[in-house]
């Protein structure tokens, strides 16, 4: 079998290559280990960068993200009793996200492609990628190999087409010292906006997903174990550090529990040939900043134009062709993960700090909080970088 570029994995990424290559009249293939339903169903990230709405629309791709989404402007940063309202789309002058859960975007995104007449091959994991004597990828599917002349890994942070660079891929990364135990619960009423708790004990998120479901992280030691915490002090947690009073939507029935183990991570490389990654296959970041989804579609984006000029004989527009999607994809999940990593930084307090020291490390945040929250070179920056308008 043949195909011209075939696309490991049917995530954000993945999707939104394939349905733009389709649209173009190139032969796309798309390999998905899970089941569509699994797809369908994770609950993963929520906001949206205007951005990445704006590429989406241009495809037709964000009708029922827009009719349903929610528009988000402000966040709220609390620390020492404090709630400082960050109103980064008017710092930002007028840069606002989209609050739309992910697996409803690729319920659409799904949807549309077949729609479009793609096809993905659901349940069908890529077992191995090797180059034939052309240097072009041949693809180990359950279905006999694959021939193709690209191969596209969209296939998440444990990447086969990762794996198969001869050079490698694997770049600089970080553990935290610490983790995010992570929570989908039902709310009585909707988050209004992000709201990150600074707190000695620990940081609390809360962060809008759906009219009636919230999504909640709490700070805990690194490779903490899940069973240590029952919904009795996870609730208990949440209430105390996010300083929960009657106007809030307190979380109620814990739909899903989880822990998320923080991690920053860039790959030295995005090209080797014929085979190119794009998304969490090239670069993970912590979901302070809400940045992962939102590069997985910008890097998409970027790499569907630079194929479509690649493979009509152009050079992808600034005379490198896929060189140059590697470099402004690498440049901008640096960006983004020097953003991520000043979040993180003013979210936690520092490992090992002793209890004496805590007051004046949080008297210190609150300080540069309410310098991000007022009009000003900072408060800008810290805006456009945010809402993913700065790259
Ligand atoms: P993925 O979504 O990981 O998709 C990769 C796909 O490849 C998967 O479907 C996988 O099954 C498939 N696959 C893997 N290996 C193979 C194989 N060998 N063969 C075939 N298929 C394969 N980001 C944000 O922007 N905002 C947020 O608020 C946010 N919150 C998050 C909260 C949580 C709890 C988590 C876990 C993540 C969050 N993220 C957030 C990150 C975001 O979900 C990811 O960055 C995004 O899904 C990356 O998209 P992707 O297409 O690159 O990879």
């Amino acid at each position: 079998r043949t195909t011209t570029v075939a696309i490991v994995g049917a995530g954000p990424a993945g999707l939104v290559l394939a349905h733009v290559l389709h649209r173009a009249g190139v032969a796309v293939t798309v390999h998905e280990r899970l089941s569509r339903a699994a797809v369908e169903s994770a609950a993963r990230a929520g906001v949206l960068e205007h951005r990445v709405v704006e590429y989406l629309r241009v495809f037709g791709l964000a009708d029922r993200l827009t009719a349903e989404g929610e528009r988000h402007g402000r966040c709220e940063i609390s620390c020492l009793g404090e709630r400082v309202l960050v109103d980064y789309g008017a710092l930002s002058g007028g840069v606002r996200h989209w609050v739309y859960p992910q697996q409803l975007l690729l319920r659409d995104l799904i949807a549309a492609y077949q729609q479009a007449g793609g096809s993905i091959a659901f349940d069908r994991p890529v077992l191995g990628v090797a180059l034939d004597a052309d240097g072009r990828p041949v693809l180990d599917t359950a279905d006999g190999p694959l021939h193709a002349e690209y191969a596209i890994g969209c296939d998440g942070a444990h990447s086969i087409v990762a794996a198969a660079f001869p050079d490698g891929a694997d770049g600089p990364g970080r553990r935290y010292p610490y983790d995010w135990l992570t929570v989908l619960a039902r709310i009585p009423r909707p988050v209004e906006q992000i709201r990150y708790a600074v707190h000695a004990d620990g940081f609390a998120g809360m962060m809008p997903r759906t009219a009636d479901v919230g999504r909640f992280y709490l700070e805990v030691p690194a490779g903490e174990d899940q069973e240590a915490w029952d919904e009795r002090r996870i609730r208990a947690e949440l209430h105390r550090r996010l300083e929960l009073d009657g106007g809030d939507p307190a979380p109620g029935a814990l739909l899903e529990t989880g822990m998320l183990r923080m991690r920053g991570k860039v790959a030295d490389r995005m090209r080797a040939g014929r085979l190119l990654l794009a998304g969490d296959a090239a670069h993970t970041v912590t979901p302070s900043g809400a940045k992962g989804l939102n590069s997985a579609v910008a890097d998409a984006a970027d790499l569907a134009g630079t194929l479509l000029a690649e493979l009509s004989g152009g050079d992808g527009g600034d005379g490198d062709g896929l060189d140059g999607y590697q470099r402004r994809r690498l440049d901008a999940a640096w960006q983004t993960q020097e953003f991520s990593e000043q979040l993180l930084d003013l979210l936690h307090l520092p490992a090992g700090l002793p209890p004496a020291e805590r007051g004046f490390a949080l008297r210190l945040r609150l300080e540069r909080i309410r310098r991000i929250a007022a009009p000003g070179p900072e408060g800008a920056a810290f805006a456009l970088a945010y809402a993913g308008a700065g790259e």
